[in-house]
C-alpha cells in the first residue's frame, strides 16, 4: 500500500487530471442522483470511493477529501492527522518523527503539489476536520455542492438578463428596442417547421 501511495504522489499530475474528469461526471450525474435520492446513493458511492482510494492513497474516508490540495498525499496518514503542514519533528531526509520508516506525508505533499497544475493550493489553509463526516463520500458531497452552485449561477444569469431588459427599456427605450423578428423566422413558424 505504501508503495502505491508513493506511486500516486509521483504521478500527482495524472491523478489530478483523472480527478477533474471524475468530478465532471459526478456533477453531470447530479439530476440522476437527485431523482434517486442522495441519501440512497450515498452508501454505494461511498463503498466505491473507499475501495478505490484505500488502494491508491491509503484513504481513511475522512469525508472531506483534500488530495487536490495536498499533492495527492493523504494527510490522514500523518500519525498526528495534521491538515496544515508538517509538525516540527520531521527527521533529516523528510522522515516522520513518529514512524521513522515512513516519509512525512507533508514532505511528500510538497513534492506532489509541485507536479500538479493546481499545486499552489497547498499554500491555502485548510479548515478544521469535521469528524461527523467520517465515512461519508467526499465525491458525492463535493459534486453535489458544485452542481448546486452551477444551478444558482445559471438562475442568477437568467434573472439578471430578465431584469436588465425591462429596466433598460424603462430608462432609455431607444437603447433596448424590441427586436423585429427576422422574416425567415416568421415564415418558418408559419410553415410549422
Ligand atoms: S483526505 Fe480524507 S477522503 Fe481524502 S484520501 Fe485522505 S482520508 Fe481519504
Amino acid at each position: 500500500m505504501y508503495r502505491i501511495r508513493l506511486f500516486a504522489i509521483r504521478h500527482a499530475r495524472a491523478f489530478e487530471w483523472i480527478y477533474q474528469r471524475v468530478e465532471r461526471v459526478m456533477v453531470a450525474l447530479d439530476p440522476v442522483f437527485a431523482r434517486i435520492g442522495y441519501a440512497r446513493v450515498e452508501r454505494p458511492v461511498a463503498l466505491v470511493e473507499r475501495a478505490v482510494k484505500t488502494v491508491l492513497f491509503d484513504c481513511k474516508m475522512c469525508g472531506q477529501c483534500v488530495l487536490s490540495s495536498t499533492g495527492m498525499s493523504c494527510p490522514m496518514n500523518c500519525p498526528k492527522e495534521l491538515r496544515n503542514g508538517p509538525c516540527g519533528g520531521v527527521r533529516p531526509g523528510g522522515f516522520c518523527e513518529v514512524r521513522p520508516q515512513m516519509r512525512c506525508v507533508w514532505a511528500l505533499a510538497w513534492e506532489g503539489a509541485g507536479r500538479m497544475r493546481g499545486g499552489d493550493r497547498i499554500r491555502e489553509v485548510l479548515p478544521p476536520l469535521d469528524r461527523s463526516l467520517r465515512g461519508s463520500s467526499s465525491w458525492l458531497r463535493v459534486s453535489r455542492e458544485k452542481a448546486a452552485k452551477l444551478r444558482e449561477a445559471r438562475q442568477a444569469a437568467r434573472t439578471a438578463v430578465a431584469q436588465a431588459f425591462p429596466e433598460a427599456r424603462r430608462i432609455e427605450p431607444a437603447t433596448a428596442p424590441l427586436a423585429e423578428e427576422p422574416a425567415s423566422a416568421v415564415n418558418r413558424e408559419a410553415a410549422g417547421r
